[in-house]
C-alpha cells in the first residue's frame, strides 16, 4: 500500500482552447515548488497525482503545493491494486472508528466488475461489520471514504479534501509591479492579484538612513512570503531620502506624502515598463488614510502615463485585510515597529482632499526630473 497525493485543478478546465497551456504553466509550478523534494507528478483525467515520494516528505510537500495557484483541493491517498480486499483494507485504514459515514466510490476503469453502487455497499458492509460504533449517513455524514478506481489497475483510498490556494497558476495573466511597504495592505494586495495568475515583481522605496536595515529587511521578508506563492520574485530597492529631503526644504510640509507618492508613481512606472510589467499595483483602500482619499488618488494618478493601477483592496475594512495577511502568513511580519519611509517628516495635518492644482503649484517648486533621476541611480535589484 503506497501513498499518493492528489491535486485538483480550479478554474483551469474552464479555459477551453487554452487548457493545455494552463495546465503546462500549472505543472512547472507545481515542479518549482517541490524542487529538491523527491518525487513524480503523472496527470489524469482532470487532475494530477504525486507519487514517489518519501513518506517524510509528505506534509512538507502538501504544504508547498498549498500554496500554488490554480490547485483547487488536494487529499493524501493511499494507493492499491484495484481488487475489493485490497481496497477494503485500505478503507479501512483511513475510516475513524465511530461517527457517521458514507462511501463515495468513483469507478474510471469499467472492467473492473463492481459498479460504484456495489463498491459503496460492499465497502460500506464491511466497514460497519468491523467498527462497532459506525452509522450510515448518506445526507450528513461526518466522514467520507473516498474510493476511486483508476483505469490503471491502481485504487485510490482517502478520507479528506485540503483546500488549495485556489485561483489561477502563477505566470498565465501578465506581470505586475507591486509598490510593496512594509505595512500590511500592499502584501495582501500582491497576493490577491498573484492569486489570479499575474506574476508580481515589486519595488520598495526606503528613505535610509532616515529608515533603518531592519526596516528593509522586513519589507524583504515579506516579498519572500509572496515569492512562496508566485514561484520567485524580482525586486527592486529605490531611495527616495532625496526626495524627501527636497519636499522638506521647499515644500509646504502638509503635501509630503502627497507629493512622494507622486514621485513613487512615477518611478514604479519607468521601472515597470523597463522591466516588462504591464500594470502597477497599490495596496491602497478608499479613505483608509488621508493620501487614500479620491483626490489624494487622483493626485497619484495624474502622473502615470500609461498603464492601468489596480487597487484590490479599495473596497476592503481594515478588519478584511488583516484577515487576509493572517491567512497568508504575513501579518506577524508586517507588525514588527520598524518604519517606513514615509513616516519620515510625516507632517502633524496632512491634507486630507488635495485640489490637482494646489498638489501641481507646490510640486512646480521642485526639480521633478532631476529627483527621479537620482532615485533610478540608486535602484537595487534582488531576486527572491
Ligand atoms: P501598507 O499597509 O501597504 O503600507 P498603508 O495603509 O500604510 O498601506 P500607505 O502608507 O498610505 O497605506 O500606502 C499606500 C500604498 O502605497 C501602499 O499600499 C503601497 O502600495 C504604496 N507604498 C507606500 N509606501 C511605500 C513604500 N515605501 N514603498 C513602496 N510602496 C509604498
Ligand atoms: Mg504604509
Amino acid at each position: 500500500m503506497g501513498k499518493v497525493i492528489i491535486v485538483r485543478y480550479s478554474e483551469i478546465h474552464l479555459k477551453g482552447k487554452n487548457r493545455g497551456y494552463f495546465e503546462r504553466v500549472l505543472i512547472l509550478n507545481m515542479e518549482k515548488a517541490l524542487k529538491g523534494i523527491k518525487h513524480e507528478i503523472k496527470r489524469t483525467s482532470g487532475r494530477y497525482i504525486v507519487d514517489g515520494f518519501d513518506e517524510f516528505s509528505e506534509d512538507e510537500i502538501l504544504s508547498k503545493l498549498k500554496k500554488v495557484f490554480g490547485i483547487h483541493s488536494l487529499s493524501i491517498a493511499l494507493k492499491v491494486e484495484t481488487d475489493m480486499d485490497k481496497i477494503f483494507a485500505a478503507a479501512k485504514e483511513v475510516c475513524f472508528t465511530e461517527g457517521t459515514f458514507k462511501v463515495s466510490a468513483h469507478r474510471a476503469d469499467k472492467l473492473f466488475k463492481y459498479d460504484s453502487m456495489q463498491i459503496n455497499a460492499e465497502i460500506g458492509g464491511r466497514l460497519l461489520s468491523t467498527y462497532k460504533n459506525l452509522r450510515v449517513d448518506v445526507h450528513n455524514p461526518s466522514f467520507i471514504v473516498n474510493i476511486d478506481v483508476r483505469e490503471d489497475g491502481t485504487t485510490l483510498i482517502f478520507n479528506h479534501f485540503h483546500k488549495g490556494a485556489g485561483g489561477m497558476p502563477a505566470g498565465t495573466s501578465g506581470k505586475g509591479m507591486l509598490l510593496i511597504s512594509g505595512g500590511i495592505d500592499s502584501p495582501v494586495a500582491g497576493h490577491m492579484i498573484a492569486k489570479r495568475g499575474m506574476q508580481l515583481e515589486c519595488i520598495h522605496f526606503h528613505s535610509y538612513p532616515y529608515t533603518n536595515m531592519q526596516a528593509r529587511d522586513k519589507v524583504i521578508e515579506l516579498a519572500q512570503v509572496l515569492a512562496k506563492y508566485t514561484g520567485g520574485i524580482k525586486m527592486h530597492i529605490v531611495s527616495v531620502t532625496h526626495i524627501q529631503e527636497e519636499i522638506h526644504k521647499s515644500c509646504n510640509g502638509e503635501y509630503m506624502v502627497t507629493l512622494l507618492r507622486r514621485f513613487m508613481m512615477r518611478i514604479a512606472e519607468e521601472l515597470a515598463k523597463k522591466n516588462g510589467a504591464q500594470c502597477l499595483i497599490t495596496g491602497e483602500s478608499l479613505g483608509q488614510v488621508a493620501s487614500q482619499t479620491i483626490e489624494g488618488m487622483t493626485s497619484s494618478n495624474s502622473v502615470i502615463k500609461d498603464l492601468p493601477v489596480l487597487r484590490p483592496l479599495c473596497g476592503f475594512d481594515k478588519d478584511e485585510i488583516i484577515e487576509r495577511s493572517r491567512q497568508i502568513s504575513a501579518y506577524d511580519i508586517s507588525i514588527r515597529p520598524y518604519e517606513d519611509c514615509c513616516t519620515v517628516f510625516l507632517p502633524k495635518h496632512p491634507v486630507i482632499k488635495p485640489s490637482l492644482q494646489s498638489v501641481l503649484e507646490e510640486e512646480g517648486k521642485l526639480d521633478v526630473e532631476n529627483l527621479i533621476n537620482k532615485s533610478l541611480l540608486s535602484v537595487e535589484t534582488v531576486i527572491l
